[in-house]
């Protein structure tokens, strides 16, 4: 017997946190999402081409113009004279000789082509800008940042037809991505996503899990780690991603894509069946939507209707403000897949994650808790107003309601409901028909607003509980998440604790409650919210079939177990813990490895990992198992000791067991201490594990 193992060489593996579940396979192409729509292509021009290119930027500069000036015109109308006029900076600066001038010679002197030196000309500038005393220079550093995307924009729609957008089949390597940029992937042929950056409730998340992209985020380092062309996999199941991989973990995964397969189908099975538990509970299956491609998604899997229109997203792939027509344009095409079920239409939320390039909004320093949601179009009356006229029109032939956003209290309720009054008294005046009674519901996203419940009952007809939002601004903790480690976490005790007096008050109040954040979309939560007393879920079109499987394989008398376990605990370790685990146990049994290959290197044994007795092991039939044990002590995890009986040697099952544990350990957030020696030295071969050590402990200091 020994406490080591042989293991062979790992492939480079990285590992990240699912925002979008799923397989994906190909090349990668390195993007910089956050600044630019797609990647800027970089050619070396040659002398004779050098006039053309510049003649490109003259022609580019043009066409930007007239757009912007088309922009002016729609802020305009819609917000006002002063916010027009901020374009007129804008303006300045696209005709500005110091930025053609910078442009040329690059193209000139160093050969570039134009689109890289415009990139290149403007980012100069912006530093030289930032550099100055003055901060209305500084400020102009913002506006020259916009002023090259137009360009680059437009240099696009005229580039060279070789030089691809997105290369299709690619797998997309950003550090950060925009929620804007992920919308316009859609039919672009992206197979998946690596973010160094970004959060799990993030927009451009929830966009990306709604065009069904594989996505990673939280994966320090992917665009040093990866080259443009290198072979990825995404496994958006386990959350790690494989660079090159070796033949035998490309087999591997073709296993695991033909299991995912073979669990889609059975998924597929329940399109039609009734949405209700084990032991006949019926819950309400609706869908989250954005884009009208979202609507045919939900009618696909049959939702129960709409639970969330975010027509934010009908904004955010335009580039001037949508008009009331083509409002009623687009709502009226969502509705149509969903009829005879309902729409509920939330009213635009943008401002924080959300910013609109033709909105000139203030800087903040907290935008999230800024100038967003319901205050923002409260401060805009025409944009609210041309809003809701466009609802209301629809709703004289479909069945729609009202949600408003980031609501805080009753004032503010009781303002957007004037409003509402207020277009319905104009269209009456015009002979317009419109439901009288279409309902309004508010969006519960606010700690005041969860406070205040009892007393919005008795304004609205329904709720809709944003988890998103309302977890963020409970725990203090951005949803979008940076550098630093982040304590957002749905299930922080305070969290659970305010769920479960939303789902009671409003069935006391009798007002129909939903849940339509992101965790109403993670199969791992819907025992526990059913526990607590949810009986109404809006869900992302992509997910609800999975969430529909775990509905029908749980039973209310379980699920009320969980929750009351869940609310007499009062840690979050404890309670992820707890929830973790009966996720494990009610996890697809038709595809155990639907959640991730357990042991994806050097061995064919899966990996399990029993609670009970403390341990993780694998085990070849009947011969005695290889298995690494710990000890959990408070906060920490012992790992204690290795072991692989000789029939089981030389496979690398070792390396398995560890690297299984240490992923484990990171999805619960444990601080691990290894003990066992060779577990410290496997950690010293993959450092992308070292930062879930103890390190008050010195092992590997
Ligand atoms: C939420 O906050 O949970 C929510 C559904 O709204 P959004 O994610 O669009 O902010
Ligand atoms: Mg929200």
């Amino acid at each position: 017997m020994s406490s080591t193992d042989n293991t062979q060489p790992a492939p480079l593996m990285i590992v990240g946190e699912v925002a979008s579940s799923g397989l994906a396979r190909g090349p990668a192409m390195l993007c910089d999402c956050a600044r630019t729509q797609t990647a800027v292509p970089l050619r070396q021009v040659s002398a004779a081409e050098v006039q053309a290119e510049v003649e490109r930027f003259d022609a580019a500069v043009l066409a930007a113009e007239g757009k912007l000036r088309e922009v002016q015109e729609s802020v305009r109308r819609t917000l006002g004279k002063d916010e027009a006029e901020i374009f007129e900076a804008q303006v300045l600066l696209l005709r500005d000789v110091q930025l053609r001038d910078a442009v040329r010679a690059l193209c000139l002197e160093k050969r570039m082509n134009v689109e890289a030196a415009v990139e290149e000309a403007i980012k100069q500038l912006m530093d030289l800008f930032g550099r100055l005393e003055d901060p209305y220079f500084r400020e102009r550093a913002t506006d020259l940042y916009d002023v090259g995307r137009r360009l680059l924009d437009h240099l696009a729609e005229s580039g060279l037809p070789d030089v691809p957008v997105v290369h299709e089949g690619c797998v997309i390597i950003t550090s950060e991505i925009l929620a804007s940029v992920v919308a316009r992937l859609e039919g672009q042929g992206v197979r998946g996503l690596i973010v160094e950056k970004g959060g799990l409730t993030a927009h451009a998340t929830i966009l990306a899990r709604s065009l069904g992209i594989p996505t990673l985020v939280q994966v320090p380092e992917a665009t040093a780690k990866i080259r443009a062309g290198d072979l990825v996999i995404v496994d958006a199941l386990a959350g790690r991603a494989f660079i090159n991989p070796q033949a035998d973990i490309l087999r591997k995964y073709d296993q695991v894509d033909a299991n995912l397969k073979a669990h889609q189908g059975v998924l597929k099975g329940l399109i039609g069946l009734p949405t209700v538990t084990h032991d006949g509970v019926e819950i309400k299956l609706c869908a989250n939507i954005g884009q009208t491609a979202d609507a045919l998604a939900a009618a696909n899997v049959k939702a129960d209707g709409v639970g969330l229109y975010r027509t934010e997203f009908v904004f955010l792939v335009q580039d001037h403000f949508p008009s009331e027509d083509e409002q009623y344009q687009f709502y009226r095409a969502t509705a149509e897949h969903l009829q005879p079920a309902e729409t509920v239409i939330r009213v635009l939320d943008v401002g924080s994650d959300k910013p609109l390039s033709y909105f000139p909004l203030p800087r903040e320093a907290n935008p999230a808790m800024g100038f967003r949601g319901i205050r923002l179009l409260l401060a805009h009356p025409t944009l609210l107003h041309t809003q809701l006229r466009a609802i209301l029109r629809l709703s004289a032939s479909h069945p729609v309601a009202i949600l408003l956003p980031m609501i805080d209290g009753i004032d503010e309720l009781r303002a957007a409901k004037a409003a509402i009054e207020h277009a319905k008294e104009e269209l009456a005046a015009a002979g317009q028909s419109f439901d009288p009674l279409i309902p309004v519901g508010a969006m519960i996203e606010t700690p005041s607003a969860a406070i205040l419940i009892e007393h919005l009952a008795d304004e609205v007809d329904f709720f809709s509980v944003g988890s998103n939002d309302l977890v963020q601004f409970l725990l203090a903790a951005d949803r979008i998440r940076g550098e630093m480690k982040s304590t957002y976490d749905p299930l922080h005790p305070a969290v659970i604790q305010v769920l479960a007096k939303l789902a009671t008050v409003a069935r006391r109040k009798g007002t129909p409650i939903s849940l339509c954040g992101e965790i109403a979309s993670d199969p791992t939560y819907t025992n526990l919210l059913i526990g607590l007393g949810f009986r109404s879920f809006s869900v992302s079109p992509g997910r609800l079939l999975d969430i529909k499987h775990a509905i029908r394989s749980t039973d209310l008398q379980q699920a009320e177990k969980l929750a009351e376990q869940v609310l007499s605990v009062h840690s979050t370790r404890d309670i992820r813990a707890q929830v973790q685990d009966d996720w494990n146990r009610r996890r697809p049994v038709a595809s155990p490895e639907f959640n991730g290959p357990t042991g994806p290197v050097g061995t064919s044994l899966a990996v399990r990992h029993n609670v009970a007795r403390q341990r993780f092991e694998a085990q070849a039939g009947e011969s005695a198992p290889a298995f690494l044990s710990y000890r959990a002590e408070g906060e920490r995890v012992i790992l204690k000791h290795t072991f692989v009986p000789d029939a089981l040697r030389g496979q690398g099952i070792a390396a398995d067991l560890v690297r299984v544990a240490l992923e484990e350990a990171r999805q619960r957030h444990w601080k691990i201490v290894p003990h066992c020696s060779y577990v410290a030295g496997f950690i010293e071969r993959h450092p992308e594990f070292c930062d879930l050590v103890d390190r008050q402990e010195g092992n590997l200091d």
